[in-house]
């Protein structure tokens, strides 16, 4: 789900219509080794949001085409991109408000430089955890807490239908070969480990984890090959 490229830099979106604020935030970032783009609109942000995403957004609550609140909770609503919002407005109950729209943190303007660069490099880093999440279908796990749910109750998997099924999931969408199921699993199952008895765990991942163990939707048999789960 989530690919660890090294040498991809971490887009950082300014929505911010104060222009010597971006530039000033641009020079900044651009310093710590983060890739810059600016919007100084609603309008703007949507579009390059739309267009090629971003990894984090500064989001100025005062915009000329309207407030950064709403334009939180629907990036928010369609994807967690973290945010962290610029507001001069210093009172609680902006900053509350900006929380509760899924704002992940607030820098009160103005700020200074090292702050920000720190409460964005903490935002990153929470964010990366939330995201080791796992989801297909009505089956989710959480790599954090090793917690599988399915329709959003708790399932209990035993160590090794854990490990198959988080496998499973790390190469979603591929066809994972018998030999390769096998030696993932080895130092779990050890010598009781054969063709024979992987077949049986995936008997027992699929009776815990799919609709129908019979008809299986989530993991499924790629005949002569091995298995795959669905995207
Ligand atoms: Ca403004």
């Amino acid at each position: 789900m989530k690919e660890g490229s090294v040498n991809k830099k971490t887009e950082i979106l300014i929505v911010e219509d104060e222009r010597e604020i971006v530039e000033n935030l641009r020079i900044l970032l651009t310093e710590e080794g983060f890739s810059v783009c600016a919007a100084a609109n609603r309008k703007t942000a949507v579009e390059i949001l739309e267009e090629r995403g971003a990894d984090l957004i500064l989001l100025d609550l005062m915009l000329p085409d309207g407030s950064g609140y709403s334009l939180c909770s629907a990036i928010k609503k369609e994807r967690d991109i973290p945010v962290i919002m610029l507001t001069a407005m210093d009172d609680e109950a902006s900053v509350v408000t900006g929380f509760d729209l899924g704002a992940d943190d607030y820098v009160t303007k103005p700020f200074r430089p090292m702050e920000l660069v720190s409460r964005i490099r903490n935002v990153l880093r929470r964010s990366e955890k939330r995201q080791m999440r796992y989801m297909a279908g009505n089956l989710s796990l959480d790599v954090q807490r090793a917690y599988v749910e399915k329709n959003g109750k708790e399932i209990y998997l035993s160590p090794l239908e854990y490990r198959l099924l988080l496998i499973f999931f790390q190469h979603q969408g591929e066809v994972l070969g018998r030999n390769r199921l096998l030696e993932e699993i080895w130092d779990i199952a050890g010598d009781f480990v054969s063709d024979n008895t992987l077949t049986v765990y995936i008997k027992r991942l699929r009776e815990k984890v799919e609709d129908d163990p019979a008809h299986p939707a989530l993991i499924k048999t790629v005949r002569g090959l091995g298995y795959r789960m669905e995207g």
